[in-house]
């Protein structure tokens, strides 16, 4: 796969814009006896990588504060998303490396 392939593939978040940025999200939900650890990797334009890791900062915001584990690495995931949401760029070889998986 090289990038040509990228050039005919569309972002599949808004179907416009073209694949060219990735990034790991991460969250953590906290429960009452216990937590739970995510994470998942987007890939699509621009706007649309960071509108996810945003989204996820905010959910994480809102809802990652209930067990005390969470509460202490939630912090820390709110802020690699946030940092992560500002750096996102183009970066063609990345997409591509995560596509070969
Ligand atoms: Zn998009």
């Amino acid at each position: 796969m090289d990038s040509n392939v990228l050039a005919n593939l569309r972002c599949p978040m808004c179907q416009q814009g073209p694949v060219e940025a990735t990034a790991t999200v991460a969250w953590i939900r906290g429960f009452i006896l216990a937590y739970q650890f995510s994470r998942k990797v987007v890939i699509g334009c621009v706007p649309c990588v960071r509108k996810q890791l945003l989204a996820e900062a905010g959910k994480s915001a809102l809802l990652g504060w209930f067990s005390i584990s969470a509460l202490i690495a939630n912090p820390f995931l709110i802020t690699y998303n946030l940092i992560r949401a500002a750096t996102v760029s183009p970066n063609q070889q990345a997409v591509l490396q995560r596509l070969r998986g």
